[in-house]
């Protein structure tokens, strides 16, 4: 239980997943590449962009690593276990090589910087190490590894968004996709690596985000989910030169240009911060019908105290308030959080904190984490890591234990209730049901029946059970979507 609640803030069916869209292809470009992708949404999301590099390049995909001559790992750092996990990946890698000597072994992403001499000297696991950063000097770093030497690039940049890249999207379900906006962190919490790995925050041209949104819409996608760290300080000024100073954009503009490519198209977004947070954003989500009523708000800890010594910039006052005023605004809101259990110095008194704001804040789901202490990051350097290993366990289990309570509630909720689903493909447990999510991104299964549905369509569903991770349903509907027009047409079948 605890081992799988460890790994939650990823998509755990994610980890480890593999580049497969040419698997059975006959070689077109004259090699091939395998990649592994672990840790967050902007983790797969970039292997995205560094499958277009090597794309570009001549290399072709593979899913399996025994016939690639290029193996990459993209790697997560964020917590102890994560790290592990990849190291014995590479062990495995390195019996692969042994018995393909040419083949080259290359690491990228957020453990790049601080495991290169770790990884390329002392272990000798790698030939490759590059930074999230780096990507585009991937091709060149190849070169050099196979004329044998070490290639390494883990520089950070304050520039670059690989704005001009389209990504090759991996394992897609060909309707849901994810967009970077922005990369890095300015924030500093302490716990947290990321500012470490992924260095300084950064906004993407907006003009090339809407164009890549529309190129997928366009492909048949119907949903983007737009990545940053902290979507909230999103903020790019338009270069028009000769023009004068041009309005910047903000994240609430960008949402509400991005819903505006199609009402068939929905948006979502992931993450916001409850210091940055605008009501602005809010009333986007209100105006636009597409533009999921779901926020992704980590409070990682009830007390204020803890949030204090987390430099997470609010009080646990100031957390209620947004919630409030997001269920004012946006009433039928599904709101889901980040928890942090065992922080340093967390008493049982703080832990009750938070056991409470979550009772208050009636999440609909979370992530959830016994804290790990990442070297290098604030909370390393000032604080002790003083609270043992089992009662940050226990304090974990319970946390989990109300959430998968309060999950369960929310959706008995849900029965009776009629929701508008996003068909994503055939439901895991049963090819005779669909699954999909609603707008509150909630996982919703319904029997195909005789209805012909496809992947992509939008079923208007009534809900008639539930378990604490899934709707249960029936399809009343298909609904079509004038284009252009903003109106839901609904055609009743039943
Ligand atoms: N930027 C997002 C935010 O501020 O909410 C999330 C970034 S982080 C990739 C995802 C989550 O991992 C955090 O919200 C936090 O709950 C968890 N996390 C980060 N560092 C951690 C650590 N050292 N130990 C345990 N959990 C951690
Ligand atoms: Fe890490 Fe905080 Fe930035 Fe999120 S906001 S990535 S938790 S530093």
């Amino acid at each position: 239980m605890l081992e799988l609640t460890d790994l939650k803030v990823h998509d755990e069916s994610r980890q480890g997943e593999a580049y497969n869209p040419s698997t059975g292809k006959p070689l077109v470009l004259g090699k091939r590449f395998y990649i592994e992708s672990y840790g967050c949404q902007m983790n797969f999301a970039d292997s995205e962009i560094v499958a277009s590099i090597l794309n570009d390049s001549g290399f072709d995909a593979t899913s399996y690593p025994e016939e690639a001559d290029l193996i990459l790992i993209n790697t997560c750092s964020i917590r102890e276990k994560a790290e592990q996990t990849v190291r014995n990946r590479l062990q495995t890698f390195r019996e692969v090589k042994q018995d393909r000597p040419g083949m080259l072994v290359g690491v990228l992403g957020c453990m790049a910087e601080r495991l290169k001499s770790k990884f390329l000297e002392e272990e000798k696991l790698v030939d490759i190490v590059v930074g999230p950063d780096a990507y585009r000097s991937l091709p060149g770093l190849i070169q050099e590894a196979e004329s044998g030497q070490k290639a390494v690039n883990v520089l950070l940049s304050r520039e670059e968004t690989y704005a001009d890249i389209s990504p090759v999207r991996l394992d897609s379900n060909g309707v849901t996709a994810f967009v970077s906006i922005m990369r890095g962190c300015n924030n500093m919490c302490s716990f947290c690596v990321v500012p470490f790995t992924r260095g300084r925050e950064r906004s993407r041209n907006a003009d090339s985000i809407v164009e890549e949104c529309t190129s997928l819409f366009n492909q048949g996608y119907r949903e983007v989910t737009l990545l940053g760290q902290n979507v909230d300080s999103y903020y790019y000024y338009p270069d028009i030169p000769g023009n004068g100073p041009a309005r910047p954009v903000t994240f609430a503009m960008l949402l509400e240009r991005v819903a505006d490519i199609s009402p068939a198209l929905r948006v979502r977004f992931s993450t916001s911060h409850p210091k940055d947070i605008t009501d602005e954003v809010l009333y986007a989500i209100c105006r636009h019908e597409n533009i999921c009523k779901y926020i992704h708000l980590p409070v990682q800890s009830g007390s204020t105290r803890i949030l204090q010594l987390m430099n997470r910039t609010y009080t646990r006052e100031w957390y209620q308030a947004r919630i409030e005023r997001i269920r004012e605004i946006i009433p039928g809101c599904g709101i889901s959080s980040d928890i942090i259990a065992g922080f340093c110095t967390e008493t049982q008194e703080d832990h009750q904190d938070t056991l409470d704001l979550m009772k208050q804040s009636r999440y609909d789901m979370s992530y959830m984490f016994y804290y790990s202490e990442r070297p290098g990051t604030l909370a390393a350097r000032r604080y002790t890591d003083d609270v043992p290993l089992d009662i940050k366990k226990y304090r974990l289990d319970e946390i989990v234990k109300l959430q998968n309570r309060m999950s369960l509630d929310s959706n008995r909720q849900d029965i009776g209730t009629v929701c508008k689903v996003l068909i994503e493909g055939d439901s895991k447990k049963s090819a005779r049901d669909w699954m999909g999510r609603n707008s509150q991104n909630k996982v919703v299964v319904f029997p195909k029946k005789d209805v012909s549905f496809n992947k992509g369509d939008y079923a208007i569903v009534k809900i008639k059970e539930c378990t604490g991770a899934t709707l249960i349903g029936e399809a009343l509907a298909k609904e079509a979507i004038a284009e252009g027009s903003g109106d839901l047409k609904e055609s009743i079948f039943s």
